[in-house]
């Protein structure tokens, strides 16, 4: 980063409007640069930080985006617990670098552990289980890959307690292990490392924990730090126990409480359609007490539970804080990262939904880009010659090759391709219409245009062009750039001629004679007049005369008279001179 750089500080997400505010440029140039990018965004839509930053390179701005600090409020809980709220197992995530051991060690958790009851129900893969030491519960959360728990973040994070940093001990601090340091962090949650494999024979306790103190300020209890690393082997069920009550007792210094008196609230970790059950959806509950005959609200769906199971599959009559539970029921499935509430009856529960959905659609409304919109951005004033073009191909790869290609297209700058839509698939009535709001051509590979489609291009002149061969779509792609190229002025000099005398000067036109200094001249040609080097006039030759003749050509050396046209009255005088030459207009291509 050079010294001149701007540190600018942005959200997780920023809409297209605000981020143009921010780097204070032109909303028109932000939109245009994401189309380049692939991403069709009005001036309302939100774009990530990572895309933010991608644009602000590829604009080569001295720019350096900053992620503005998550603010630890929006990782709380939802509720605060009240006075007589209740001891709640704590909520434990397991992370760490693949292949350091986590499933090994939830397995080794759940197969010792676990609460026994009767297997059966539902044996799909559940997020979230439950184990028992020493009478005392503690809620385990799987995060598979991260990406699942990313998208449960908000909550998922103010959820946890405690996260398991898993790390083995033969290979160190990785790239996730950062990560989940990281995370655990943002959630406000306490840390406990696992230092996991101790039974291997590369197994250096040591090396992780200097890692994790120097470079992430996670100190060793036993180096005067406050941080607890067991060495365990989840291979073997080593060390498990003693994991076990080291997030017991660092939950301890935690006040773990809930509020039992409410109604039941908390998380929809996963859901999914099982044959014969309908919607089977696994949730976290936070506060309350859950049971069977509730009437459920998760975003835009809602339900009733018909049946509440624990995490093993084993039917409860209720669940209190902290209990994963999978539920059938729900008419339809939410989404994951939905926060649920139950509420008094169907009814509510409808029309919470109705309005939930409305609230969707408005939003969907407000974010989606309108033919009208592009229209309104590509008209806005531009120094470069715009080409929108929509792309439509039969498959994934051959779409993102003809985008590639057309890219490619070097028009020295002077025209703007913009890919105003693209996608997989027939030819659509609503690519017609983005084509027609934005001045698009439709360029069609190996795809279909079905004939209604064809009469709203036709009616709406829309231009629909349809190719089975690359290289003759990126052709015509390029007649077109050529065609908007503003042509080139090519002037050829033939002569020059001194002015010897001016016979008649009239308003638009000049009779004069001289003899020819350079080269030669002709009728039909233009002249520069110059009187002490300075340019006065530009006027046309109407007629060359030699010995009263009209003639063709006039050489070098030989004497004629003129017939000159000019556009307002020039005075020409004696002395000065004339160069010849044509201008023509030339048609430009590309390279
Ligand atoms: P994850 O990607 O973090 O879930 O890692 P896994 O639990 O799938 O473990 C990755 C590999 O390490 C597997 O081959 C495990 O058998 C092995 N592994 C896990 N824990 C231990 C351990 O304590 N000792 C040894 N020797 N191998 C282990």
């Amino acid at each position: 980063m050079s010294e001149a750089e701007k540190v600018l500080v942005i959200a997780d997400s920023i809409t297209v409007g605000e981020l143009a505010e921010t780097l204070n440029l032109p909303v028109t140039q932000l939109v245009g640069e994401l189309f380049k990018n692939g991403i069709v965004a009005t001036i309302n839509q939100r774009i990530d930080f990572e895309t933010a930053e991608i644009i602000v390179e590829e604009l080569g701005l001295e720019v350096t985006l900053k992620r503005k600090e998550v603010e630890k409020q929006t990782l709380q809980r939802l509720h605060k617990p009240s006075e007589l709220a209740a001891e709640r197992p704590p909520i434990v995530a397991v992370m760490g670098h693949v292949d350091h051991g986590k499933t090994t060690l939830l397995d080794s958790i759940l197969s010792t552990k676990t609460v026994s009851g009767e297997a059966g129900g539902i044996t799909q893969h559940i997020s979230a289980y439950q184990t028992i030491r020493g009478g005392r519960p503690i809620t385990l959360l799987d995060t598979p890959g991260h990406e699942a728990f990313a998208a449960l973040r908000q909550h998922g994070a103010a959820l946890t307690d405690v996260v398991i940093i898993v790390v083995a001990a033969d290979d160190g601090v990785m790239p996730q292990t950062i990560e989940a340091i990281r995370f655990a962090r943002d959630a406000n949650a306490r840390i406990v490392v696992a230092i996991n494999k101790m039974d291997k024979e590369g197994a250096n306790p040591d090396m992780v924990k200097a890692q994790l103190a120097s470079e992430h300020h996670l100190n060793p209890e036993e180096w005067g730090g406050d941080t607890i690393m067991v060495p365990i082997s989840a291979k073997q069920h080593e060390g498990i126990d003693a994991l076990l009550d080291a997030v017991l007792l660092v939950a301890d210094m935690e006040e773990l409480k809930a509020d039992i008196d409410v109604p039941a609230e908390g998380l929809v970790i996963e859901a999914h359609m099982e044959k014969g059950k309908g919607s089977v959806v696994n949730l976290l509950v936070e506060q309350g007490v859950l049971k069977p005959g509730h009437f459920l609200v998760a975003g835009t769906s809602y339900g009733k539970v018909r049946t509440l199971l624990d995490f093993q599959g084993k039917t409860l009559k209720e669940a209190g804080p902290s209990t994963p539970v999978t539920v059938t029921g729900f008419k339809e499935l939410p989404q994951f990262g939905d926060i649920f509430s139950i509420v008094k009856n169907e009814k509510i529960a409808r029309l919470m939904v109705e309005r939930a959905k409305l609230e969707a659609e408005r939003h969907a409304a407000s974010t989606n880009v309108t033919g009208a919109d592009l229209l309104k951005m590509m008209t806005q004033k531009h120094d470069t010659q715009e080409m929108n073009v929509i792309v439509k191909a039969d498959v994934q790869g051959s779409l993102t090759s003809v985008m590639d290609s057309l890219r490619l297209v070097d028009t020295g700058g002077e025209i703007n391709l913009r890919v105003v839509g693209s996608g997989v698939g027939t030819i659509t009535e609503n690519d017609v219409r983005l084509a027609a709001g934005s001045g698009a051509v439709i360029y069609g590979f190996s795809v279909e245009l079905p004939p209604a489609v064809k009469r709203l291009a036709m009616r709406d002149k829309v231009q629909v062009r349809l190719y089975k061969v690359i290289y003759e779509l990126l052709d015509d792609a390029r007649s077109s750039m050529e065609q908007m190229l503003a042509p080139e002025v090519v002037e050829t000099e033939l002569g020059t001629l001194t002015i010897k005398g001016v016979f008649r000067t009239l308003k638009d036109q000049v009779i004069c004679g001289g003899e020819v200094t350079s080269g030669k001249i002709t009728a039909n040609l233009l002249a520069r007049v110059k009187r002490d080097d300075e340019q006065i006039a530009e006027v046309e030759v109407t007629s060359v005369q030699r010995q009263q003749q009209e003639a063709k050509e006039v050489f070098e050396g030989e004497m004629c008279g003129l017939s000159l046209k000019t556009h307002k009255k020039v005075l020409i005088e004696e002395g000065d001179k004339l160069e010849f030459f044509t201008r023509e207009l030339v048609k430009r291509t590309l390279k």
